[in-house]
């Protein structure tokens, strides 16, 4: 540590620490009353003081080793709360309960005044939020850059059955956990024209003017290691008008112009659009995408001119991005850009450093998800990145043309411009165009995207692909949220299993030990206990923790199939009203997640499940044998009392839709059976604990594809007397008897031919498969042999494992770069 940092943190004491954060920095008397808030953010002050002794450490080894840093550039960081991670990292959670006696008060109380940093929108988000606590750990320089949205998430509250959504005014309180960095703020600009011109050497040079400008003030957030003494950044950009803007509008004589046109500078990070897996074209949006992009860019360009001057042979060496998803690919742009007209750097040699440094992930094959710009649009708000993107464009489209002579069909479907009444930008070309590395995220996924939507590219340039299956960090989603368990693998295998989570098959041989067996039940009933307060306080729904808990949490989307998992408890309901209750085992089955705001079919779903569950829970012939809920805003906090405590892991997509999952690793690794399709990650889940102990049903991702031509719900419906009755349920208005007919686009997509998500071709294969758990959870024995066994198996699904790959495969391989 360095000598001031050492000195300023000279023998101070948690709790004098504590008390000096409380009455000083934050002004307040200790004289009982509400003292919660502050006392956590005394606390977290406190920590903050041991993180950025680290911190600067950290950066100040990083500059003496010269390592190659990389950069991950993510729209979205779903980081949750940060003072659990802090403590445990940091191992400093006993001497603050120690330091926290003399105030009285519980950790976890201070816990529960942080409200989650909700950045992102589901698993996209988290991904990026567990791989920098992996990179940390890992000991790997890697800054995270993002935006500091004013408003995050929303949150979700049940009214009457639908999903209301409520502003999330996160920082209306402050955040103790950042620091402001002013002296870095960078110019981010727009609109304008570009201008040719030669300069003082008479060369050819382009310059962007006219431009309206915004500032971009950095935010930096501390990472900490698992106990290693690492403290690596996330540096969150937030929108601020320019001075001299504000200036010409004031000479103008309008002050109130003036504001407004602050206002308009600031809306760029004002919020997060609320959209998983699709994009709605908004010019916001793609400001966002472009401020993220370029203020992160010049933020390592200046860093690198500080060392290097004008030098940038060297670049490629010791810097590198990471693209999440296809939201930032307008960076292979702007790096060009950068490159070309402010470094005055020659289009080759700028290009190569471009494709040596970029790298792409895709996250998923949705169409609507493909990010399409508006040529038109794209060409008025960024001029001199269209221009770029064209060169880019025609210089590889020769290419493509050499290597396939006269197939010009092929250079349209490859071009990064579709043309149309309406020419379109296919950013996700950019991406793979402009990128050495274009990775899927899962086995299946990767598969796909090479035989499918990138099959032209993956011809072409078959070593630019490579698969790397997502994986979640087993600090927060092990270690953190189920200590109980936690204790009892440090007591039987000692505490490695937390940065080497492959350590965990050693549980192997103990699935048949009765004793061990009996320990590990009692902590899943322990924190089934956990879950069912939640429950209980959030739904008012009591859950039993002798039932089996059957859990689906994650975004609302069709793909995701909720609506299949709601026919099924139908499906039970009707069983246990015809009497026919032989074999059944009593469940509670719980729903979470938020549909987006303008996505009609996902909220007519939560109002399903919701009217469906007030039906069930009122009628008492179900008490004994089915209980449901639906808990409103569904979280990273809120996961990590949930993944503890379930049983079944619901995984149960249209085969070929969910790229990866991540629910599902989280899940596994705290001993929750899956229910799913061979989708995403869950076909490696299966792989690694064992046909055996997975319960798989449904259609293949290749059946699903085959069976589109001659897909017939309504013959399906008729030939099974199961789905027949759910249906005529549904049709007769039983879950919605005094809301005339709201359910009728539900009913109306099942049974349509088209239906993309086939819910009707897999509700056979989906209710027999739940019949099997059924019997599987009454043999106690069984079922928890299979639980420790999926525990015991999920070290690959470390974000640890994965960092790794990205590391040697991707940033740190020496490989030639074209
Ligand atoms: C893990 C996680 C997700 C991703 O869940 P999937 O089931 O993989 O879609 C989404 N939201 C939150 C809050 C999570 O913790």
């Amino acid at each position: 540590m360095n000598q001031t940092l050492a000195r300023a943190l000279k023998a101070t004491t948690l709790e004098e620490d504590l008390q000096r954060h409380y009455s000083l920095t934050l002004g307040r008397e200790d004289t009982g009353g509400d003292t919660d808030f502050h006392l956590y953010q005394a606390l977290a002050l406190t920590l903050r003081d041991r993180l950025v002794a680290r911190w600067q450490d950290t950066r100040e080894h990083c500059r003496e080793q010269g390592c190659k840093t990389i950069n991950y550039l993510s729209l979205e960081f779903l980081m949750g709360r940060t003072l659990g991670n802090a403590l445990l990292n940091l191992d400093l959670e006993e001497p603050v309960r120690a330091a926290l006696q003399s105030w009285a008060r519980d950790l976890e109380q201070l816990e529960d005044e942080e409200l989650d940093a909700g950045l992102g929108n589901g698993g996209l988000g988290r991904l990026a939020a567990c791989f920098l606590d992996s990179c940390a750990t890992l000991e790997l320089p890697v800054t995270g850059y993002g935006i500091r949205y004013q408003y995050g998430m929303f949150h979700q509250r049940i009214e009457n059955g639908y999903q209301v959504e409520y502003p999330d005014r996160w920082l209306r309180h402050g955040n103790p956990w950042e620091i402001e960095c002013p002296e870095a703020t960078r110019r981010i600009r727009f609109f304008g024209r570009s201008e040719h011109y030669h300069d003082s050497d008479g060369a050819q040079r382009v310059r962007w003017v006219d431009t309206r400008d915004v500032l971009a003030v950095p935010y930096d957030i501390p990472v900490p290691g698992y106990r290693n003494g690492t403290v690596n950044t996330l540096r969150l950009w937030k929108a601020e008008a320019t001075d001299e803007f504000d200036f010409n509008e004031f000479n103008a004589g309008s002050y109130t112009d003036a504001v407004a046109a602050k206002n308009e500078a600031e809306q760029i990070t004002m919020v997060l659009y609320p959209n998983d897996a699709s994009e709605q074209g908004k010019v916001l949006r793609l400001r966002q995408q472009y401020f993220l992009a370029s203020a992160s860019l010049q933020d390592v360009l200046a860093r690198w001119v500080t060392v290097h001057g004008e030098d940038f042979s060297g670049f490629a060496r010791g810097n590198g991005f990471q693209l999440n998803d296809t939201h930032p690919t307008i960076a292979i742009a702007e790096l060009m850009r950068l490159l070309l007209d402010e470094h005055c750097l020659g289009w080759n040699e700028a290009w190569v450093i471009t494709n040596a440094t970029m790298a792409y992930t895709n996250h998923t094959l949705l169409p609507e998800a493909l990010e399409k710009w508006s040529v038109k649009l794209f060409g008025e708000l960024f001029p001199r990145l269209l221009e770029i993107i064209y060169e880019i464009n025609a210089r590889f489209l020769s290419r493509v043309a050499d290597h396939w002579p006269g197939d010009t069909e092929r250079q349209a479907r490859m071009s990064l411009v579709e043309e149309g009444p309406e020419p379109m930008l296919r950013m996700a070309f950019l991406g793979i165009v402009g990128s050495h590395s274009v990775n899927g995220v899962a086995a299946l996924h990767t598969r796909l995207l090479t035989e499918g939507l990138f099959r032209d590219f993956h011809q072409l340039m078959p070593h630019k692909f490579n698969n790397k299956t997502n994986g979640v960090t087993p600090r927060r989603w092990l270690a953190q949220c189920n200590p109980g368990l936690a204790e009892l693998l440090n007591e039987t295998l000692g505490s490695g299993w937390v940065t080497d989570l492959d350590q965990l098959q050693a549980l192997a041989p103990l699935a048949g030990d009765s004793n061990f067996a009996e320990r590990y039940m009692a902590i899943r009933r322990d924190n089934k206990l956990d879950l069912a307060r939640l429950v209980q306080e959030r739904c008012n729904v009591s859950f039993a923790p002798d039932m089996l808990f059957d859990v689906q949490v994650k975004r609302i989307h069709e793909y995701k199939r909720q609506l299949l998992n709601i026919l099924h408890v139908i499906h039970l309901y009707a069983r246990v009203l015809s009497g026919n209750t032989a074999d059944i085992q009593p469940r509670c089955v719980l729903f979470g997640g938020k549909a987006a705001p303008g996505y009609a079919m996902a909220k007519l779903i939560i109002k399903l499940i919701n009217n469906v569950a007030t039906v069930v829970n009122r009628d008492p012939r179900l008490h004994d044998w089915l209980r449901v809920a639906f808990l409103p805003d569904y979280r990273v906090t809120a996961m990590e009392v949930i993944c503890a405590g379930t049983d079944l892991s619901e995984q149960i997509s249209t085969a070929g839709k969910e790229a990866s999952g991540t629910g599902n690793m989280k899940f596994m690794m705290n001993g929750a059976i899956t229910i799913g399709t061979l989708d995403g990650a869950n076909i490696e889940i299966r792989e690694a604990v064992g046909e055996d102990n997975f319960f798989l049903f449904g259609l293949t991702a290749e059946e699903v594809e085959a069976r589109r031509q001659d897909y017939d719900p309504d013959a399906l419906i008729a030939a099974d007397q199961d789905l027949a009755r759910v249906m005529q349920l549904l049709d007769s208005g039983h879950f919605n008897l005094l809301e005339f007919g709201i359910f009728d686009p539900i009913v109306a997509a099942i049974r349509s031919g088209s239906d993309p998500w086939m819910t009707a071709a897999d509700f056979r294969s989906y209710v027999d498969t739940q019949q099997r758990v059924d019997a599987c959870y009454r043999d106690t024995a069984l079922w928890a042999r299979k639980s420790i066994l999926n525990t015991a198996s999920s070290g690959r699904f470390s974000s640890d494992r994965t960092i790794r790959e990205y590391a040697d495969e991707i940033w740190f391989a020496d490989r030639p770069v074209w």
